[in-house]
């Protein structure tokens, strides 16, 4: 039998039935960009530096080649994604596994704050792909729980953040436990100095794929900001809350008692409102994110860190209720919204301290983030 003749188009991408079947699950009708661009390169097994905003796709691009090169029936880890954060890598594995449904491909999230006995089990029972933040993948080489001598494929993911998060050492000290001959692919949403730093040492001759260089903002996303004073902050809050029609929304806030304060200040105004920091322990994390998830807290109140990377379907509106501390940030905080190619609002609030500040982020990221009144009680009482 011919093997070309199974193979099923997604856009230009030929890929086997099983593949192809798994992400038309998924809903994927077609390439995104970066994908387009990206997954021709990555299954000719070259190194690749992917640069593309938040929500276009990243996962997807390393996911598909993962599914169509590696070996379901060895049960040695053959890939390695590390990643900022836990939420993340809970994210990732959950889309890796679903690219790979068909192939029986086994993807473990494993990232401090779960049981290392339980990822052990899970490790000892046979993976393919594992994903995790640096810390806890150090912590379980130094156990020797998980190998990485038989690791085809490495992905970086969201370096940037993990390079604003201290792990520059962890992930060189990771890389030094793989092959040579190893497969490298990084994928970033900006590309500080650091980056193509670590990208010349441990990376060979990859090839760049940039999407919409010049454009750090997401098109289909509605950007406006509101000023108010400091002190009435929460108020101007609840009278967008109440004007907007808002579903799942993420509000961000400088800092972790930002969010507490938040949290309560809403919740006695009768907003459902979960509040995510580092602070909480996993289990607190996985609560709140359910919730969110589920429906039943229309508002996540986080601080950057907490909320980095996540995709929640359906976030209608992201929330500044502190102005980001730079364009990068906020490029980061409005791409949890409009994923996808579904539809989003970001909304800043700034006092009149802050309008430099925001003109910043305007010039740099080439938004356009029109200015609106408050709304008066008579907008919002009928
Ligand atoms: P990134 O890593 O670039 O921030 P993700 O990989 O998290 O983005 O993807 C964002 C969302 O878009 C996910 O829900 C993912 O399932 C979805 N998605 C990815 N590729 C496609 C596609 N080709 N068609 C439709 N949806 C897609
Ligand atoms: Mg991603």
């Amino acid at each position: 039998q011919d093997k070309a003749k199974d193979k099923v188009k997604f856009g230009e991408i030929e890929l086997s039935p099983k593949v192809a079947k798994a992400i038309f699950d998924m809903g994927f009708e077609e390439p995104s960009p970066i994908q387009a661009k990206a997954i021709p390169v990555i299954m000719q097994g070259k190194d690749l530096i992917g640069q593309a905003q938040t929500g276009t796709g990243k996962t997807a691009t390393f996911g598909i080649p993962m599914a169509e090169t590696l070996n379901p029936r060895d049960g040695r880890v053959q890939a390695l994604v590390l990643c900022p954060t836990r939420e993340l890598a809970i994210q990732v594995a959950q889309e890796i596994s679903k690219i790979g449904r068909q192939n029986d491909l086994k993807a473990l999230p494993v990232y401090g704050g779960q049981s290392i006995d339980r990822q052990i089990r899970a490790l000892r029972y046979g993976v393919q792909v594992v994903i995790g933040t640096p810390g806890r993948i150090l912590d379980h080489l130094s156990r020797k729980t998980l190998r990485l001598n038989n690791v085809r494929m490495v992905v970086l993911d969201e370096a940037d953040e993990m390079l604003d998060m201290g792990f520059v050492e962890d992930i060189e000290a990771i890389l030094k436990e793989t092959p040579e001959e190893r497969q490298t692919l990084l994928f970033s949403a900006t590309m500080p100095g650091p980056i193509q730093q670590l990208a010349r040492q441990y990376m060979k001759e990859p090839e760049f794929v940039t999407i919409s260089r010049d454009k750090l903002t997401v098109p289909l996303i509605e950007q406006v900001y509101y000023e108010c004073k400091e002190s009435q902050k929460v108020d101007a809050l609840c009278r967008i809350l109440d004007m907007e029609e808002i579903g799942s929304s993420i509000i961000f806030c400088r800092t972790k008692r930002g969010v507490d304060e938040l949290v309560a200040a809403l919740e006695t105004r009768g907003y459902f409102a979960e509040g995510l920091h580092g602070d909480l322990t996993q289990a607190q994390r996985d609560r709140v994110m359910k919730k969110f998830r589920d429906g039943k807290a229309e508002l996540l109140i986080a601080t950057d860190v907490a909320a980095r990377g996540l995709d929640v379907e359906n976030v209608t509106h992201v929330i500044n209720y502190d102005i980001p501390q730079d364009p990068e940030s906020y490029v980061h905080r409005i791409g949890r919204t409009g994923r996808a190619g579904r539809k989003g609002i970001a909304i800043t609030l700034i006092n009149y301290r802050e309008y430099r500040q925001l003109k910043l982020i305007e010039r740099v990221t080439k938004a356009r983030i029109q200015r609106r009144d408050l709304p008066s009680m008579a907008d919002i009482v009928e």
